[in-house]
Formats: C-alpha cells, structure tokens, sequence
C-alpha cells in the first residue's frame, strides 16, 4: 500500500530526518523531513540520493560461502541463510572449544542500528564471553568520547544543533563540517552570512569551511593541543576567565593555569606554523563572543594527542563559563550515523551498554544481573582495540572474525599490516549489504544484510538525537537486518536464551532498560513513543526531565560533581617530517563520497561531482619536487606506498598533502591512502593518527628522482592502470 514513512540519513553523525515514501515493497520518493530537528526538511546530495544505492548490482543478495583456508582468488558459492548459519556457529564453536572465546573478535559499525549494536555487543561479550570486540568508532569517536568522558564525567556532547543556531562565534577545530557535515554547517554559515555571528576555523587546508570563516588558522596537523593552549592563555592574560565558574564546578585550574603560561602566542605561531597576528585576531574574536561553539571532529580526534586536544578544547569552555548555556558548549561531530547509539550500547572493546567500563566490577556485576549471566561471566579485562585486534589475527591468538557494516581492508590504517591479519583467520565471516568490498576478499562467509531504509530501528545523531526509522522497502533476497543474523548464530551456538528476539523495538526495549541512571539516561524512550512524538535526545530518564543541553546546573557526573581541567602538555608527531619522509599526509572526507564508496559508489550523480582520487599538493611543493599536475605519484611512509594523481592547488599548507579516504583497492592498485597511513595511536582512547604520517612523493616508481631522498622500497613494475582523473 502507498505510504510515507519516516527514516533517518544513513550516512554522516549530522542524523538528517527522510520522509520515504513507499509502495509497500519498493522506495518511490525521499525528501528531507520538515519537522525533525537536525535538517528541517534539507538534505545534502548524499542523503538526496540515499534511495538510489538500495537497488543497484553491488547489493549481496544471498549467504555465500568458500571453504575454510580459501585463497581469495577462489568463488564464493550461494548457500541457503539456515547453511550459513549451522557453519558460522559450528566454525565459532570448533574455535571457542580449542582455543577459547576470546580467539574470536567482533568489529563492529557506527552504521549499524542500535539494536543490531547492542545484540553483537551482547553475543560477544555476555554469550561467547571474548572482550574483542571493537567497532569503526574507534578510528572516528574514540578521542572525542574520552575527552569528554574524562573532562566531564560522561561521553555525549554538552551542546545541541539549537545552540549552533543561537550562538554569536563559532570554532571549528580540525573539521570541515561544509563537506563532512553539510547540513549542520548550514546552520552556522546562515548565521555568518547574516553577520549574526563570527568563526575561526583550524584546518591545515583552505576548506569550504575555512572558506567562511572571519579567521583561519591553517596549522601544521598535529599541532591542535598548542593552540588550544595557547587560546586560553591569552584569554587568562586578558581577564575572561570565569574565576566563579572555575571556583564552583571544576577543579584543575592551578596545575592548568601553570601549564597554559608556556603556550606565548609567538610560541603557539611557531609550533603551529601560524601567523601571530591571525593566532590574536582569532582569540579576540574567541573572547569577545561570550555564545561560542566549538565544533571538532577527525582533524582533532584522528591524532596521538587526540583526547588531550579534546580536553583543551573543553577547559576552553569550562574555564570561561560558556558550557550548559544556550548558544555555548563544545560540540564534537559524530561521523557516524550510529556512533553515538554504538556508544551507548558500549562496543568498542573497553565498554559495556550504559556508558559502563569493562574494567569496572560493578558495572560488569550490573550487566551480568541485566543480561541474566553468573556472576563473573563477563570477562574482566578490555578487549584489544582495532588496531590491536588485527595485529593478534596476524601472530594467530585472534583466529575469527566477524566484520559488520564496515570494510577494514579498506578503511584500517596501515593496510598491508592489517591484510597481513585478515590472511591468517580460520574463519572470517563478513556482514555487509554490498558485494564485493575491499574486506570480503577475505571472507570465508558472507551474510546478506538489510540497509537502514529496509528495516525498523533507531540511529543516535551528534546532537544525541534518537531517530526511530520505519521499514520502507523489502530487503532483497534473504538480507536480513544485522541482528536477525546475529541471533541465528547465537541461537544455534546454544545462546537462544536472552537472544530470541521478535522484534527491533524489543531489543530497543531492553537496551533502554540498561540505561536507567546512568548519564545516558534513555529508559523512557521506545519505539511507539518515538514513532508518536518524533526524535528526541537523551538523557530521557523516566521520571526526569528531557535535557537539550547538559550540565546547565553546572553539576557534571564525576566523584565531585566538578568538571575536571587538564593540564595537557603538547608533543610533536611521533614520526615528524625528516629527510627520508619531508612531507606530512592527511587524509579526509569529501562532500560527495562516503566511506568506501559502498554506496555513494553506486549513485551517477555524485560520481559526476567527486569522480576520483588525488593527491592535493600546494604548487610550491610540487615545483620543489619536479612534479606536475594531474602527475601519477607513490605516496610513500615507512608503512607502505599509495600511488594516486597530483592535484595541485594553493589551498592547503607548504609540506602537507591531503588524499581522500574514499577510493580503495577496488578502484585500482593501491589507490587507498590507508596503503601509507600510520597505526600509531593516541594512548588513552587508542584512536590511530589518521590525519598525520610523514610521507615522501615521487613520480610512480621513480623514488629516487621525484624527491629529496632515496627510495628504499623496490619500485613496483607491474600495476593496475589507475583511472585518469577529472577534475
Ligand atoms: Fe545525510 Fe549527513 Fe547529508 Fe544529512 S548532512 S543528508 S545526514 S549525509
């Protein structure tokens, strides 16, 4: 029957609200949602055409298998879903048995529904009993979550889309919200261009967000802490410290305030490769303007001091007072549609559902009493993080994995250390709605599953908005939602008990429960409410109050009831430009591709506007190199070669190169920028330094002579022929 339902993006953390309409069977239409909070009714190009990436020939469609120790190069053959389910749970029981639970590892998805996260978190960790279980969070929110876990008490931004419409100054720190969170930035630019308010923005590149702002500040990459420090010391030597705020609702202050007299503005200029004088401008903008939000996201969190830049960035507002206000707060961008919810079911490998801590007793005590586990069923270290996994598939202490909704070998850093895992599983079974991906070249089995637009669930946005999305297709073939696979397995495996669910809005149920009294407090919400009322944000308790903004009473859930201030010192890039590698690669986003190109892959119309991979340089570079534009290149790092095309322009920093993440393997011969990216991480949140790595650029295979220093690696003769750009 003709309808229309309502449904969420299912691409970037902005959570943009669809209207779907639907013969019963098949999508006939999609706009923006007029009335939900995070778009009002507009979309960017990706989400304009999410309805085109349902129905397209990369979809997998059926359960197919090769057998055990298959080589990639050998066919996948179609097998009935009952099939793949008795040699996925017969192959994890064999592994369990021998080697015990925790040879087996999960990676998760920030597009997965809630629901699906919390059963995959559930199976692993409360059924089969192994920690291993991370998810793609950890390359994208990982820093952002602890900094704010650690300053604040709880992860979750304080801050909502409805201050970024109130506010008088916005910062934008390492994020390019123009291309990454289009919608959202809309909000802000509207407001810049009205004169209604004014911006800064760090970036090492002149984006479409730098390109709107009063102030850029176009820092070194990994160079965000110094700054940040440096901002509030020259708002301490110019008085606008909140010394009542600080007194009252944080504690840190004297080691901070200590610390911050170091970070002189001619020192900050220095360390960042800034001008002084724009660093001052952009602090007297900083300071003049008590309603600022500070929007950061991967240019912060995808570095070794990630969490450390995240704490800098929230002393700045706590020691002003400009959090829990209305058009004030740190606002860190969800990447993810989902990451927020992943979060709050806790699947990353330290974390249990209900912003718990797997190294916390009672918290472990608490899950096993919810879960309806013996006491000590959940096992009382933290699993590996990504990184750490896949090195354990590569020595053979990790021997299975199960990927969902994501595409490591494309999207890991450091690819051919991670291949090297993804070549030694027993078993490797790969989730995904799309066939073929850079990952499933090493599956064993791969399990259909349905897109968001196919099922009944909920995504959390950035602004910890929950979205119910309604069911506006069929799924085609035997895909099923993610949880539905996930329970088979389980149920065959023995676990029927307390994973024999009938429906999305029962787990949702469950899950809520888990959250009561905890700070992301959302045991009021489900599925009917969300259907009836429309998205809502949490904390939704059920006998409190619904919070747009958190913390107005300036009572933060730690010990004290205080914020914390740290005292965070800056450190140069642990694999800083030198002779061998003089050049630093960062990598990102562009506005009309996502991820891997799964999907964006499939829709004509953003081809046509982001067609290919590059390398961005600034010409002065170039000519010092003896390149030239449209060039083909190897990109190389300690870690390994990328070799794409050069695409000069000025709008980026003398001695930084930008690739895009989107194009991979599938494209040609090691177009992934992951080919040479690092795998150090940042200590605390294990969040690898995606935005820096030390690289050289050559002419392809030409090493020696297209740089400054001498080409180590054997060159490579025989190569995939990479597509001509078109600019
Ligand atoms: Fe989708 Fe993000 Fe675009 Fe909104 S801004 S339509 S959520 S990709």
């Amino acid at each position: 029957m003709a309808r229309d339902v309502k449904s969420v993006c299912s691409y970037c953390g902005v959570g943009c609200g669809l209207i779907v309409s639907t013969d019963g069977q098949r999508i006939t239409g999609l706009r923006g949602d007029p009335r939900h909070p995070a778009n009002f009714g507009k979309l960017c190009p990706k989400g304009a055409t999410l309805a085109q990436t349902i129905d397209v020939t990369t979809r997998l469609r059926h359960a197919m298998m090769r057998s055990p120790g298959a080589t990639a190069a050998e066919r996948f053959l179609r097998v009935a879903p009952s099939e793949a389910i008795a040699h996925v749970s017969a192959e994890l029981r064999l592994i369990v048995d021998a080697h015990g639970p925790s040879a087996v590892a999960f990676y998760l998805s920030g597009q997965m529904t809630t629901e699906a996260q919390y059963v995959a978190n559930k199976f692993a960790k409360g059924c089969l009993g192994t920690n291993h279980c991370d998810s793609n969070s950890r390359l994208c929110m990982s820093a952002a979550a602890n900094s704010m876990n650690l300053s604040l008490g709880s992860d979750g931004p304080p801050a909502s889309y409805a201050d970024i419409d109130l506010a008088d100054a916005y910062l934008f720190v390492g994020s390019n919200a123009a291309d990454c969170h289009p919608i959202t930035f809309t909000r802000a630019k509207t407001r810049i261009d009205k004169g209604k308010a004014k911006c800064v923005v760090v970036d090492p590149r002149r984006t479409p967000t730098a390109e709107a702002a009063h102030v850029h500040l176009p820092v070194r990459p990994g160079t965000d802490l110094a700054l940040l420090n440096g901002l509030l010391h020259i708002l301490t030597v110019w008085g606008k410290i909140d010394r009542a705020y600080v007194d009252a609702h944080t504690e840190g202050w004297a080691e901070l305030e200590q610390l911050i007299q170091g970070y002189t503005p001619t020192r900050v200029a220095e360390i960042c490769g800034i001008d002084r004088e724009q660093f001052l401008k952009a602090a007297k903008l900083i300071a003049d303007h008590d309603k600022l939000v500070t929007c950061w996201t991967m240019g912060v969190n995808q570095t070794v001091q990630g969490t450390f830049a995240g704490n800098a960035i929230i002393n700045l507002h706590l020691a002003t007072g400009r959090i829990g206000k209305p058009g004030a707060g740190p606002f860190s961008l969800t990447g993810q549609p989902n990451a927020m919810g992943g979060r709050d079911v806790g699947y990353m490998s330290h974390q249990l559902p209900g912003q718990r801590l797997i190294a916390n007793p009672d918290h472990r005590a608490q899950m096993e009493r919810a879960w309806g586990l013996p006491a000590g069923t959940i096992g009382a270290t933290p699993g590996y993080d990504a990184v750490r996994m896949f090195e354990a598939m590569a020595t053979g202490e990790i021997k299975a994995l199960w990927v969902i909704g994501t595409n490591p070998a494309a999207s890991m850093p450091n690819l051919p250390a991670i291949r090297a895992g993804l070549e030694k599983l027993k078993l490797c079974v790969v989730q995904d709605a799309y066939f073929p991906t850079e990952t499933t070249r090493y599956a064993h089995v791969l399990l259909p599953a349905a897109v968001n637009l196919e099922q009944i669930g909920t995504f959390t946005n950035s602004e910890r908005r929950v979205t119910l999305m309604e069911q506006a297709a069929t799924p085609p073939g035997d895909a099923k939602p993610d949880w539905w696979w996930v329970q088979q397995v389980a149920g065959a495996m023995g676990y029927a008990r307390g994973m024999s669910y009938t429906s999305a809005a029962q787990i949702f149920d469950e899950f809520a429960r888990t959250t009561a009294g905890r700070p992301n407090d959302q045991s009021a919400l489900y599925h009917p409410l969300l259907k009836e009322r429309g998205p809502q944000q949490w904390p939704y308790p059920a006998m409190g109050k619904p919070a747009e903004r958190r913390y107005v009473d300036g009572v933060f859930p730690t010990p004290t009831g205080k914020a914390r201030l740290w005292a965070r010192e800056w450190l140069e890039m642990a694999d800083a430009p030198g002779r061998r590698f003089p050049l630093i690669l960062t990598t990102g986003r562009v506005l009309n591709q996502w991820h891997t190109r799964t999907k964006t892959g499939a829709v004509p119309a953003l081809n046509k506007l982001d067609p290919c991979p590059y390398l961005q340089m600034h010409p002065d570079d170039a000519e010092r190199l003896g390149l030239h534009d449209r060039q083909q290149v190897d990109v190389a790092s300690k870690f390994g070669t990328a070799s794409t095309f050069l695409k000069l322009d000025d709008t980026i920093t003398r001695g930084v190169v930008f690739m895009p993440i989107h194009w991979n393997e599938l494209w040609g011969h090691a177009a992934s920028c992951n080919e040479a990216t690092t795998d150090a991480r940042d200590p605390i949140s294990k969040q690898p330094s995606l935005k820096a790595v030390a690289v050289r650029v050559t002419a392809v295979g030409r090493g020696e002579q297209g740089g400054a220093v001498a080409h180590d690696e054997p060159a490579e003769t025989a190569r995939t022929p990479i597509p001509v750009p078109v600019y």
